[in-house]
């Protein structure tokens, strides 16, 4: 190593001649303005990224017929959230038959759970997705359902794929099985899928009880495959025994929870939502 360093030094100081010397007068210059520009375009990247805005995901918790779909569908209108539900995508696949579609479609109709390892690829990907795609205010519908999805999503934010994002919870609450009971038993959902708006046969209508088309979007309104009352009652009781669970999660984890009391109208839960969240147009 010492005997080559003396050479390399020769070799350089050898092969300059004066046409050399002038040409190197040029390519210090170039080097010099493409360090400049790199040193711009460094400092201008990294003003952009600091005045970005950070991504919020919104987390809907609550049980069946607790109101979060309903929600979701006026906060994604008024204030643009992008919305996240994986009742949703799940049926998405249902329809178009696709092997996730095959594979949870009996599960689903019985009420029970997906299993976590489907569900939390399906949620990270939408998720990833979204951040790609620069949508800063993310509502999550549907997820997390179980302590295991709960610690995941948790983890990711942290340590993981979505790392830095902010995650706050809405806590939907509905204290009274009976009433999620009630409120299901008696839905009716529009079958359209892009649009999947929720209705009460009890507010219907006469003639909406006659022609069954949805308000929105005239699409017909059916009851869904899984609001029958033996998968109605299986969904409210996973979510009664694991509700607690979830919510310790949260707090342990000190994730910022808004609890709003989800027994209220939905005009009077949604103005509740943007009081407490603190939503600016
Ligand atoms: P609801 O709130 O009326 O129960 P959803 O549309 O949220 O309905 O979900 C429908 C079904 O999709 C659930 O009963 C379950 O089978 C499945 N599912 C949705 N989200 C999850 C999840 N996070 N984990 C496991 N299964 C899920
Ligand atoms: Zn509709």
């Amino acid at each position: 190593m010492g005997n080559q360093a003396p050479s390399l030094y020769h070799y350089s100081v050898e092969t300059k001649g004066s046409v050399h010397v002038k040409m190197d007068t040029l390519t210090i210059l170039l080097i010099g303005a493409v360090i400049v520009s790199a040193a711009f375009l460094f400092l201008k990247t990294r003003k952009n990224s600091s005045s970005t805005p950070q991504a919020q995901v919104y987390v809907l918790f609550g049980g069946p017929g607790s109101g979060k779909g309903t929600v979701a569908g006026r906060l994604v209108n008024e204030y643009n959230f992008h919305h996240i539900s994986t009742g949703n995508m799940f049926r998405d696949n249902i329809k178009n038959q696709t092997e996730l579609g095959k594979k949870v479609s009996e599960l689903i109709q019985a009420g029970a759970l997906v299993p976590d390892e489907i569900t939390l690829a399906m949620v990270q990907d939408a998720l990833v997705q979204a951040l790609n795609n620069k949508k800063t205010a993310i509502l999550l519908d549907g997820f997390p359902r179980t302590a295991q999805q709960t610690k995941a999503l948790i983890d990711m934010i942290k340590n993981g794929s979505l790392k830095g994002v902010e995650l706050k919870v809405i806590y939907m609450h509905v204290p009274s099985a009976d009433m999620l009971l009630d409120r299901l038993t008696s839905r009716l959902t529009c079958s359209n899928p892009a649009c999947q708006a929720t209705y009460s046969i009890k507010t219907l209508t006469d003639e909406e009880k006659a022609s069954m088309k949805c308000r929105a979007c005239g699409g017909e309104l059916k009851k869904r495959a899984d609001d029958e009352v033996e998968s109605i009652k299986k969904r409210i009781d996973t979510f009664t025994t694991t509700e607690k669970d979830i919510t310790d999660i949260f707090d342990a984890d000190k994730i910022v929870t808004y609890k709003l009391d989800a027994t209220q109208s939905i005009p009077q839960v949604y103005d509740d939502f943007v009081a407490q969240v603190g939503l600016k147009k």
